[in-house]
C-alpha cells in the first residue's frame, strides 16, 4: 500500500518501507551580545519605535519566517543518497 510520496521526485512510498525524513531548520543566527556600560544608559525608545514601525504592516507569519522556519520532506532511498552527498543542490533535476 502506498501512504506517502517522496518530497523531491514524487515516487510512492510504500507502507512499511525504507524511506527517510529530512527536517530542515533555518534560522537567524546572532553573535553573542557584548553590552558596554554605555550601553546600558543609552536610551532606545527611538529605535523600538522604529522596529515597531517597520513591522506595523506585516502578519505574524511574515514577522517569524525572518526569524524561523522548519520543512519537513519524506524522501525514498535513491533520494536520500543524494540529499547526503550534497544536501544544498540535491533538490535539482539531474543530481539523483
Ligand atoms: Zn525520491
Amino acid at each position: 500500500m502506498i501512504s506517502r510520496i517522496c518530497d523531491r521526485f514524487g515516487q510512492p512510498l510504500e507502507t512499511g518501507g525504507l524511506r527517510y525524513i529530512a527536517r530542515i531548520q533555518v534560522y537567524a543566527a546572532y553573535d553573542p551580545l557584548e553590552i558596554t556600560f554605555d550601553d546600558l544608559g543609552r536610551d532606545y525608545s527611538a529605535e523600538i519605535r522604529r522596529i515597531i514601525e517597520e513591522c506595523r504592516d506585516l502578519t505574524e507569519e511574515e514577522l517569524m519566517r525572518d526569524v524561523y522556519v522548519d520543512f519537513s520532506f519524506d524522501l525514498c532511498p535513491a533520494c536520500q543518497k543524494a540529499y547526503i552527498r550534497d544536501p544544498l543542490r540535491a533538490s535539482e533535476p539531474g543530481n539523483g
